[in-house]
């Protein structure tokens, strides 16, 4: 399950309440990159790579929805997908309740 991020700003776009098919994009190398908002392609453009790899190994934790490095994640396998969370132990309480629900949130 792979959210996205923006990867000037590091937000979430599902945090920020932007779904997929309206949000800026960008072509990079080949692969189409979400923004969040035209300024932050912009600023993307005069640095990508420096912007990719800062944000390469973030996940966004489908419950409270913070984009976290994998260093301070945690990670389960729901169906056979592994899932990455914050560390809080809440947040894989409250996931535990309502999976599908917030996968579906996650993907939008
Ligand atoms: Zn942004
Ligand atoms: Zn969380």
């Amino acid at each position: 399950m792979v959210s996205p991020i923006c990867p000037t700003c590091g937000c979430s776009l599902v945090r920020l309440g932007i779904e997929r098919s309206t949000a800026p994009s960008y072509e990079h190398n080949g692969r189409r990159l979400l923004f969040c908002c035209q300024g932050c392609v912009e600023l993307f453009a005069e640095d990508p790579e420096r912007h990719l790899a800062e944000v390469a190994d973030w996940i966004v934790c489908p419950t409270c929805l913070a984009e976290k490095p994998k260093a301070l994640a945690v990670s389960i396998t729901h169906r056979g997908q592994e899932i990455h969370f914050c560390r809080c132990p809440g947040c894989l309480e409250e996931f535990g309740r309502r999976p599908e629900e917030l996968l579906a949130r996650l993907a939008a």
